[in-house]
């Protein structure tokens, strides 16, 4: 099954919704593989957005990241990475549909509750960026065929 990273940003930490975040994710029926509070580094942050060095708010948006610890979590279900991805909702709160996380709990573009991977490539790269192999762990949940079709597994 397909894994990939949610970092839960300072904001969420600051504004009390660490809860409520891992909640829709548990509820949506992902598995938390992993799950740990870090404290960001420029040289981690200057990998993870490297795309975006160049923008303006680059420096902005890494001390913003730096501000409190963050939580990483490897979330695991089949698709996981775009179902996760569209959980997570526009990068802009304010255009993110309702229903959303970002879309339900956010109104920034950057202060935007979580980071989600954009694809299965960078997930697996990302997750390497987070997470020691020993960090992850694969149990199987005791629900896992009201999960899924026995066709799906
Ligand atoms: N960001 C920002 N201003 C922008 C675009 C992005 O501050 O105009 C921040 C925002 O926190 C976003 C992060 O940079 O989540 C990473 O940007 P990316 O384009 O990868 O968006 P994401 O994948 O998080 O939706
Ligand atoms: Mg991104």
């Amino acid at each position: 099954m397909e894994k990939t990273l949610v970092l839960l940003k300072p904001c969420t930490l600051q504004r009390g919704l660490v809860g409520e975040v891992i909640s829709r994710f548990e509820k949506r029926g992902l598995r938390l593989a992993g799950m740990k509070m870090m404290q960001l580094t420029d040289e981690i942050l200057n990998e993870h957005y490297a795309h975006l060095r160049e923008k303006p708010f680059f420096q902005i948006l890494k001390d913003s990241m730096m501000s409190t610890p963050v939580i990483a979590c490897c979330l695991e279900g089949i698709d996981a990475v775009n179902t996760v991805r569209a959980m997570s909702g526009a990068t802009n709160g304010r255009n993110a549909v309702p229903g959303t996380i970002r879309g339900d709990y956010c109104m920034s573009n950057q202060q935007n509750i979580v980071h989600t991977s954009d694809s299965l490539e960078n997930a697996a790269i990302e997750l390497a960026r987070f997470f020691k192999p020993e960090e992850l762990f694969d149990y199987t949940p005791s629900n896992l065929h009201y999960l899924y079709a026995l066709d799906e597994l």
